[in-house]
């Protein structure tokens, strides 16, 4: 037997109603954004880079428009590595870099760090995507390994010794 599931925040969940096919269904195709995760402790502007996610003060661009990002002078700038160093000549963000990682792609090496600081003179800090853009993995202000927020899609080596920003998740080293 199918169970019907709806999708709340992103996540589904069991439908409270299942004698309601028709309308599962209906939500079924009406798939959310997933929302974009501020690493600040305060609301900003941001600039995201084809991901699709959604937010509060927030646009989505794509990396030919750098005219239009140096317009909407971003506060964060949120994009996979590649892109950001394709913008990295030609425009600016005055508070945070996030960076897209998945699977795929390496985490954040020193020298990379090193080369975003050098070149944005803002923190960067790294978000875990999973196939569908969702956060994974986050990295906060700490900068001392990667949050977990599904443990299910995680692989790697863990530390659960609490972070200094006092959360208490899993983290990714
Ligand atoms: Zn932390």
């Amino acid at each position: 037997m199918r169970i019907p599931l709806l999708l709340v925040r992103g996540r589904a969940q069991r439908a409270p109603s299942a004698d309601k096919p028709r309308r599962t269904r209906h939500l079924l195709r009406f798939l959310p954004s997933p929302r974009f995760r501020n690493p600040l402790p305060h609301p900003a502007r941001v600039a995201v880079l084809t991901q699709r996610c959604s937010g509060r003060n927030l646009r989505i661009f794509q990396s030919t428009e750098s005219l239009a990002i140096g317009a909407y002078r971003p506060e964060i700038l949120a994009a996979p590595l590649s892109m950001l160093r394709e913008l990295s000549e030609s425009v600016s963000v005055s508070k945070a870099l996030v960076v897209f990682t998945d699977r795929c792609s390496s985490p954040l090496t020193q020298a990379t760090r090193d080369w975003l600081w050098q070149r944005f003179a803002v923190p960067c800090f790294e978000q875990l995507l999973d196939a569908s853009g969702q956060v994974i993995a986050e990295e906060c202000q700490v900068h001392d390994g990667l949050h977990v927020l599904r443990m299910d899609a995680t692989s790697g080596t863990l530390t659960t010794a609490e972070c200094d920003c006092g959360r208490t998740e899993p983290r990714l080293k």
